[in-house]
């Protein structure tokens, strides 16, 4: 195996650590700490484990956790009465509702319900049409998390072939965007897309984020390219305790590529630290401060 192994791990307790160093400054001028809301509706294992990670993590750079736990039988009405009440609370600056939610609940009216300004998923249309436009806005925070690594690793990424692979509203788009803002060729591949393994050979950038295991093989991937694994995807083990990988074939790609970010340890820690960072801007705007520098 020849490629690096990007220590998303590492990157993550970086950028957590200068968030921190920020809190007490933010303090000093707005006389309170930055708030986080999470907004968790349901029992789903997954979920309440990112929530409760998303809140610790808070706690950890000083800010402060307001976490709404909801049984699943939570109205749309519900839902959306809370989030309004967030939208008026001063001590929030950002607002996160853990997706997915109950089939009675219309995400698209939840996220759409969401003050743009305390969006830190950065999932409203509001700010997906800021990204779009270069304008500033909140940013998803898996995607922001993707290209802090892939910057990390190349530095400009002006003229790159960029390849992502998925095209939905939380990582493959706002991806897409960011990558085109830094100056690359992007190309967005999805389900449909004809003969994927000769477009992601033109990639010297490759983000999949599609949510099948290891479907991007080695011979997929030009030597030398670097490789962004976006995918969390548990498979059956014998102990049948499962075993997670990402979308694409590690090994084989780890053979090939420069630079590759595992799964565990890659991209999930950067979405985290990315939210903790989110949250701290959104304060900074809304206390009408100028943003944190260098984050
Ligand atoms: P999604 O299901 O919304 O989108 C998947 C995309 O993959 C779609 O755009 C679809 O067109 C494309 N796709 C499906 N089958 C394909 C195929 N055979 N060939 C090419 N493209 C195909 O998923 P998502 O929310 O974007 O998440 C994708 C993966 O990333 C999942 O495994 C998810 O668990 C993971 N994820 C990880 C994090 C993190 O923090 N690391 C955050 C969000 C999502």
């Amino acid at each position: 195996m020849t490629a690096r192994r990007i220590d998303g791990k590492a990157a993550a307790l970086a950028i957590r650590e200068r968030v921190a160093a920020f809190v007490p400054a933010f303090v000093g001028k707005a006389g309170r700490a930055p708030g986080l809301a999470t907004v968790l509706v349901g029992e789903d294992a997954a979920s309440a484990v990112y929530v409760r990670s998303k809140n610790r993590a808070t706690a950890e750079t000083g800010m402060v956790s307001f976490a709404h736990n909801l049984p699943d039988t939570t109205s749309e009405d519900q839902l959306l009465q809370l989030v309004t009440d967030l939208n008026a609370d001063a001590q929030v600056d950002g607002i996160l509702v853990q997706l997915p939610l109950p089939p009675q609940v219309n995400a698209t009216r939840v996220i759409e319900t969401i003050d743009p300004a305390k969006d830190v998923d950065g999932f409203h249309p509001i700010n997906a049409g800021r990204l779009a436009s270069g304008l500033p806005a909140l940013v998803p925070c898996t995607p922001l998390g993707c290209l802090h690594l892939l910057k990390q690793e190349l530095g400009d990424l002006t003229g790159l072939e960029a390849v992502v692979i998925g095209r939905s509203n939380i990582v493959g788009k706002p991806m897409a965007q960011l990558l085109l803002a830094e100056n690359a060729t992007v190309t967005v591949a999805h389900s449909r897309t004809r003969d994927l393994p000769a477009v992601v050979r033109r990639a010297d950038i490759i983000i999949a984020a599609v949510g099948r295991p290891e479907m991007v093989r080695g011979d997929w991937i030009k030597p030398g390219a670097v490789v962004v694994d976006v995918g969390i995807n548990r498979i059956p083990t014998d102990d049948g305790k499962g075993r997670l990988v990402g979308d694409v074939a590690y090994d084989e790609a780890a053979d090939v590529a420069a630079a590759i970010t595992p799964v565990p340890g890659g991209v999930g820690p950067m979405t985290i630290a990315m939210l903790m960072r989110n949250t701290l801007v959104a304060a900074h705007r809304r206390a009408g401060l100028a943003d944190p520098e260098g984050l």
